[in-house]
């Protein structure tokens, strides 16, 4: 049997496929998601099954999203756990989420994540954020220390800014490579989402969120004043009460909130492109 086959099952690289297989830790995790009956249960990639089965036990049912045909295909003829799935054979970075949503059943999203395309299914999954309770999710360990680091450090960026603009960010647990097969190369960790109820310094604009932390990240060794020139002039910094001569990495979620405001009502500021 080759080293890349678990459950008779050969482990698909393009879908990022690394199969947990520790009984110990995937007794942590579900116990960090605490799953309930009657909840509104989510999982993103399902796989064999390994946090699936353990969530039906406590749950009692459960949707899931599961891209790769064979793997769903196994799922559907599960003895004991298909009667209990609903299972949509898509891929979640097209899938819409809000379809599964109630007012009464807020979403509970919960995955070991392909981790080729983690960054963008987030960011996807945080469009669908007012209809979400929480999300835990697998991530790669850098991942998880982007989505929750501050300013003054070297991981904070775009996904923290975006990350903690909308949800409460809470990392759970280390996971090491060895809880896999195959092993992934880099260390693991499950990080908690819990959407704000309600977001007390809003911008008005979320893309342009989004474009600042863009414009600021890309050249993140930039001076804000250089950085920003096209958007807003060092003057304008400054009567924003933010210094220009900063980093992006220095400045707080809401600098980028005044930012995001600022270009909003001033969209085009051709002057500023000297
Ligand atoms: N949950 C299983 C476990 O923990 O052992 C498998 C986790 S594995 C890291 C990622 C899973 O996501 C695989 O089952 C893979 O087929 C699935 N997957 C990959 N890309 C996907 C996508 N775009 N949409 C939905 N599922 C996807």
């Amino acid at each position: 049997m080759s080293k890349n086959s678990h459950l008779g099952h050969q482990a698909k690289k393009r879908f990022g496929q690394n199969f947990l297989h520790n009984d110990a830790i995937i007794s942590d995790i579900v116990d960090a998601i605490n799953p309930e009956p009657n909840e509104n249960l989510i999982e993103i990639g399902p796989g064999l099954g390994a946090l699936t089965e353990p969530v039906i036990e406590r749950a009692g049912a459960l949707s899931v999203v599961e891209l790769d045909r064979d793997l769903a295909h196994r799922l559907r003829h599960h003895p004991f756990l298909a009667p209990k799935l609903t299972i949509y054979e898509q891929d979640a970075l097209k899938f819409d989420f809000a379809e599964l949503a109630s007012e009464e059943k807020p979403l509970r999203i919960f995955g070991n994540l392909p981790y080729n395309i983690s960054t963008p299914l987030i960011f996807h999954l945080l469009t669908f954020k007012d209809k979400v309770k929480d999300m835990h999710f697998m991530l790669q360990k850098e991942v998880v220390e982007r989505m929750a680091s501050g300013p003054n450090c070297k991981s904070f960026g775009r996904l923290s800014i975006m990350t903690q603009y909308q949800c409460q960010v809470i990392p759970v647990m280390e996971i090491g490579p060895e809880a896999f097969k195959p092993a992934p190369k880099v260390d693991s960790a499950i990080v908690r989402l819990v959407p704000h109820k309600e977001i007390k310094n809003p911008v008005k604009d979320l893309k342009a969120l989004n474009q600042v932390c863009l414009s600021a990240f890309n050249q993140r060794r930039k001076t804000i004043r250089n950085s920003f020139k096209k958007l807003i002039s060092a003057e304008q910094l400054q009567s924003l009460g933010i210094d220009p001569s900063l980093r992006p990495e220095n400045l707080h979620l809401d600098d980028f909130i005044k930012l995001a405001n600022f270009i909003t009502n001033n969209p085009i500021n051709e002057n500023n492109d000297k």
